[in-house]
């Protein structure tokens, strides 16, 4: 059996390099993405999982007000 691993042959035939996390292109290892549409992709990406964990965020408070008020309504009555 060889001992070349098919990442050293990679590394021998391309360089040293990194893949884009959008596309996986090979590229540069100091860029992160290979193009600016892939930049675009992945800020807008990023940008609207924020947005999805505030929403997220802001029902699990919802519900724990409705569950607060479930618990101490009826000691009220
Ligand atoms: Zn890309």
């Amino acid at each position: 059996m060889s001992q070349t691993s098919w990442k050293d042959q990679i590394k021998r035939k391309w360089g040293p390099h990194s893949h884009c996390t959008i596309c996986g292109k090979a590229m540069p290892t100091d860029k992160k993405f290979c193009s600016q549409a892939c930049r675009d992709n992945y800020l807008g990406r990023e940008r609207k999982q924020k947005k999805k964990g505030r929403i997220q965020c802001v029902f699990l408070i919802v519900m724990l007000v409705v569950m607060m008020l479930m618990l101490f309504i009826p000691s009220l009555l």
